[in-house]
Order: C-alpha cells, then structure tokens, then sequence
C-alpha cells in the first residue's frame, strides 16, 4: 500500500444504532468499510472507504476453498473528552503483517493501515458507543480473491477493515469462568499456523468450543500438540497464573498466539515490580500448586475481555476450584489498569494510547 491517497464515498443512509444495553459482540456493524486491492502487477490500489455492503467475490476465489486469510482484532473508545482513542494499534498491523508472511500473502504498509483506520473511525466516529465497558471492536482482514482451484498462493487479494459497536463484556462486572481442559483435540502445533490469526486455527477450534459447552464450561484450556502436557491457550485467550507470588505465562513457542494483550501484561508486572517469567507449564505442576494451595490466581487475556479470571479447572473429570472461584486481586488490579489506560482514564506510563 504505497498509493497515499484513500478516496471516500459516503453512505446515503444511516444504520440504526443500537441501545448500549442492547449491545452484542459482532453482530452489528457501522455504516462504512475500507477496502484496499492487491494484484501481482500493481501492488495495492484503490484505497476507498465505502458504504458498508455485501461483497461480490468469484465462488472459485481461493480463500473460499483453502482459507487463505488473515485478521485482526483490536477496539476503538471513546474518552471522556470524546477524543477517539485506540490501543497499540500499531501492533496490530505489525501481527497482520506477520499472519501474512506466514500465509504467503503480501505485505501492507503498517503506517498507512493505520492511516486508513483513522480516516474511517472519524467518518463512523458517531458509532463508538460512550456508555461504561463498551467500545467499536475493528476487524482488519485480508483475502485471496484469485478465482483459482490449484493450491497455490492467490494473485490477487483483498484488504478491509469493518467496525462492529460491540458491548461491555463484563455486563454484571468482572467475574471468573469455568474452563475444560482440552484433552482430545488440539489448537495448533509447532511449526503450523498457530502463531498466525488465520481462519483455519480458529474453525479448527470450534469442536472442542461445542464440547466445552455441553459440559456446562465456557472456553477450553488448549495444551500442547504433541503430548498434551504443557499449557498454550484458554479459549482464544492467553493465560496466565500467579503461583507463590510469582506469574507465570507459557513461552511463545511456536504455537501460542502472541496476543498484544499478553505482552502488555508482561510489561505492566515489570513495571510494577511483580515477578513474571515465561516458561513452559504443564498441568501436572499446576495441579500439584493447586494442591499445595500455592496458585493464587489464573486469567486469561485477550482484546475481547482484557482479564478473564479463571475459577475452575477441570482436567480429566477432577475440578480444582481457584481463589474460592473469586476474581483474584491481581487480575483485578490488571483489568482495571489496562481498560483505564484504553479508555484514557489511567496514567499511561507506555504510551500505547493512540
Ligand atoms: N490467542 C488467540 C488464539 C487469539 O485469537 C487472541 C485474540 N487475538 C489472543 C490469544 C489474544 O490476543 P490479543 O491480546 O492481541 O487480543
């Protein structure tokens, strides 16, 4: 995306905006979009925004058939002064570039990305929802649109970005969830697709998601693909516990998802002088802490939730209940720190308010 000039059509109509209470995760989506194309030839071209609209793609177009895709997720607040406030957007774009490589998909220009994403949040400014815990959730994405049924890298793709006002997750406050320890079926493996946000890792996910919740538990513990021992994922969360004062996360290896969020926890620990390392942990060693009354907290993080504080674990049918199933101080504390600096409220020590 070298082409420095994005050119704006307006919607002639305006969507109905719906009552913060009313509010949902991704079901409604603003009045705009950006588009951008790409083609071996030209590179990127015709950077629009446009009226939010169906698409019109060849049903032979390859991501159709091999899920060449890529996407991203992050959110928009509004502050108090009604200034439009992002967080580390810039990371963001970094990891889609990165998805890309690894789906063989072409580059985009970072800065111009964000470029674009400003210009269309100031066009659909009036769709950030003000009230407590709600935000516009934006999806970047990109897209093979070569119709061709070879397996081969598409010719020709296609980036958007399309925003959803999307509710508080937290409606009746934070609070912890039950989580089911995977043992069957497995996110990703090293040297797959699961340090990338492609569409694959994320349907291929959705089996054990419909177990998890037949047995009455919201997300799974995902553990790792070749002996099913050491901890990667909750959910499409990072995770993370607090075991005898100090934090612990898996290490990125190959197979975790490197979640912003995730790396600005690690961050926000430092500065506060609260000892966090990154390792690999297997669920036997978090068993035997939970036994010996030494796990203090578990969380997961992500955009979506911030801080999900775990309350229950069950793994191979035994439960072991955390901090009474209450939410810990620790994740607290984080949720309250990360949301405050997202939504401008909070000192920012990092700068990642944009
Ligand atoms: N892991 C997976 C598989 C995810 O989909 C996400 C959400 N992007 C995360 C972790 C958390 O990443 P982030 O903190 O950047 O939202």
């Amino acid at each position: 995306m070298t082409v420095q000039t994005i050119e704006v059509k307006l919607s002639e109509s305006k969507g109905e905006k719906p009552l913060a209470e009313e509010l949902q995760f991704g079901r409604v989506f603003t009045d705009h979009m950006f588009i951008a194309d790409y083609c071996e030839e030209k590179g990127w071209t015709d950077h629009r925004v446009v009226p939010y609209e169906p698409l019109t793609l060849d049903p032979a177009a390859i991501v159709f058939h091999y899920g060449q895709t890529v996407f991203e997720g992050l959110k928009a607040y509004l502050s108090k002064e009604g200034k439009i406030r992002l967080f580390r957007p810039e990371q963001n774009m970094r990891r889609m570039n990165q998805s890309c490589e690894r789906l063989c998909m072409p580059q985009i220009d970072e800065e111009f990305a964000l470029e674009a994403l400003k210009q269309l949040l100031i066009v659909d400014k009036d769709w950030i929802p003000k009230a407590e815990g709600t935000s516009l959730y934006i999806r970047p994405f990109m897209i093979a649109t070569e119709p061709y049924l070879g397996v081969a890298p598409s010719t020709k793709y296609r980036f958007m970005i399309i925003l959803s006002p999307v509710g508080s997750y937290y409606k009746e406050g934070i609070h912890p969830v039950k989580i089911l320890v995977e043992n069957e079926y497995v996110r990703a493996v090293d040297g797959g697709t699961g340090t990338a946000k492609t569409a694959g890792n994320y349907a291929a996910s959705l089996k054990a998601q419909e177990v998890a919740d037949q047995k009455g538990y919201s997300q799974v513990l995902w553990l790792d693909g070749v002996e099913k021992k050491y901890i990667e994922e909750v959910g499409s969360m990072n995770v993370f516990f607090k075991i005898n004062g100090e934090v612990i996360t898996p290490e990125l290896n190959g197979s975790i998802l490197e979640g912003i969020t995730r790396k600005s926890i690690i961050q926000l620990l430092k500065h506060w002088n609260i000892p966090v390392i990154e390792r690999k942990i297997s669920m036997e060693e978090l068993k035997e802490a939970h036994a010996n009354g030494a796990l203090e907290e578990a969380f997961g993080t992500g955009t979506a939730a911030v801080i999900s504080p775990i309350g229950e674990f069950n793994w191979q049918d035994e439960k072991f209940v955390v901090n009474e199933g209450k939410t810990g101080e620790l994740s607290k504390q984080l949720y309250d720190t990360l949301t405050g600096i997202q939504t401008g409220t909070v000192e920012d020590p990092f700068n990642w308010g944009v």
